[in-house]
């Protein structure tokens, strides 16, 4: 025992989160109920991944069929819930082959292993490097948090893993240092969502894969976040007529049970041999179930043209409130990954929302980030946004 004061005892839970002093007892919906039964209309969807809302019904029906029948197995045999899932994923999408794993850091880890390994099979063994960019977010573990080009989230952990090189996003003179001769891939978030929802212009990313197909260098994009409908269409690659090699799938993917997931094209998918890599939980019959049940209800209730007809109406609203109040000074993102940008700090917006019963997030400083979930009613915009005018007249009546 360490010599804590006894009447203070020490929390069990690793102090790793500034948590919110909100307790979440119950979600159904675009809605969560603390211990009190208190509502509260829920925009940030446990960060992107309760994209069907909270507890959805076809999901919810197959996993508890699941349950019943089998839990876990191990990749030594074959897992029907997971070739099926694969089929889902690489029949919507430009990929032939998935790698299932438990989270958006593994699903990253995966994708930088399978690059480096892709480049010595090609006969490139110079081709080490990883390409990444200032404002990013890759995960929290060894390799990704290095991937990871923000310094805040690298603090206290050197010597990082080393392979990786930072440049400047939508950067037009950055993209002449993406090939130095000494890289493998470059690895990046259409938004960045963690970073303060920037969103990549299409110019630039056509002019990167360019450069990336022309020296096989593997373009690799992370859709933990923008991935699986967030930003009104299944994955965010397919607003901006490309092709990545490689992708990578989390949040949004089981609904809340948790899912990894690197997709690749054949070419580079193929590095991946028996002994390469491996995870003992990933694509297990319970997540997986979890993965096609989302997936099918997306497809079936046609969720992405909802999400484009929805977020149109809400960016115009935003916009309008932008015309009216001056400490709104950006308003950016695709379908329901919103970024506003204020001219104040975020934070205390984010508790007033709290105290009218509606959860926001935010991205840095400056940035509330708007994730509801893509199923949310025009009705419960509404809710939103009347919410909003109330705290920016409350906030610049206090500044006048
Ligand atoms: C959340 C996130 C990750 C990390 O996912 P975990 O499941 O927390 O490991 C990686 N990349 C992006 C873009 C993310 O938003």
């Amino acid at each position: 025992m360490s010599n804590t004061d006894i009447n203070q005892p020490i929390n069990p839970i690793m102090h790793t989160y500034q948590r919110f002093p909100l307790t979440i007892e119950k979600g159904k919906g675009s809605y969560v109920w603390n211990e009190k039964e208190e509502k509260f209309l829920d925009y940030t969807s446990g960060i992107a991944t309760c994209n069907l809302g909270h507890v959805p019904d076809q999901v919810h029906q197959k996993l508890s069929n699941q349950l019943d029948q089998l839990w876990h197995c191990s990749n030594l045999y074959e897992i029907p819930s997971q070739a099926k899932l694969a089929t889902l994923l690489t029949e919507n999408s430009c990929y032939d082959q998935v790698f299932f794993c438990n989270s958006g850091a593994e699903a990253n880890e995966a994708a930088i292993k399978l690059a480096k390994k892709y480049a010595k099979d090609k006969g490139n063994p110079e081709r080490t490097e990883i390409v990444t960019f200032h404002q990013s977010f890759h995960g929290r573990t060894g390799s990704t948090m290095a991937a990871t080009g923000q310094e805040k989230i690298q603090q206290g952990f050197s010597p990082l893993t080393s392979g990786f090189r930072y440049l400047t996003y939508n950067d037009q003179k950055a993209l002449e240092q993406v090939d130095n001769g000494t890289t493998t891939a470059v690895l990046l978030e259409m938004i960045q969502g963690e970073g303060g929802v920037n969103q990549a212009e299409h110019a630039w990313i056509e002019k990167l894969a360019a450069i990336c197909k022309e020296a096989d260098i593997l373009l690799m994009v992370d859709e933990v976040q923008t991935g699986m409908g967030r930003t009104g269409s299944l994955f965010a690659y397919e607003q901006y007529g490309i092709e990545p090699d490689v992708m990578t799938l989390a949040k949004g993917l089981g609904s809340g049970f948790p899912i990894g997931a690197m997709l690749a094209k054949e070419h580079a998918a193929t590095t991946f041999q028996p002994g390469t890599h491996g995870s003992t939980f990933g694509g297990n019959p319970l997540s997986t179930t979890a993965g096609i049940a989302t997936i099918e209800t997306m497809l079936n209730e046609e969720i992405t043209s909802q999400v484009e007809t929805n977020s149109k109406w809400l960016k115009g609203q935003l916009d309008a409130l932008m015309q009216e109040y001056a400490i709104l000074k950006d308003v950016r993102g695709t379908g329901f990954l919103i970024g506003i940008e204020l001219t104040v700090e975020a934070a205390p917006f984010i508790q007033a929302f709290r105290e009218k019963g509606v959860l926001v997030l935010s991205a840095g400083v400056n940035v509330l980030r708007i994730l509801p979930p893509l199923t949310t009613t025009l009705k419960e915009l509404e809710l939103f946004i009347q919410t909003f005018k109330e705290i920016l007249t409350e906030a610049e009546s206090v500044k006048s």
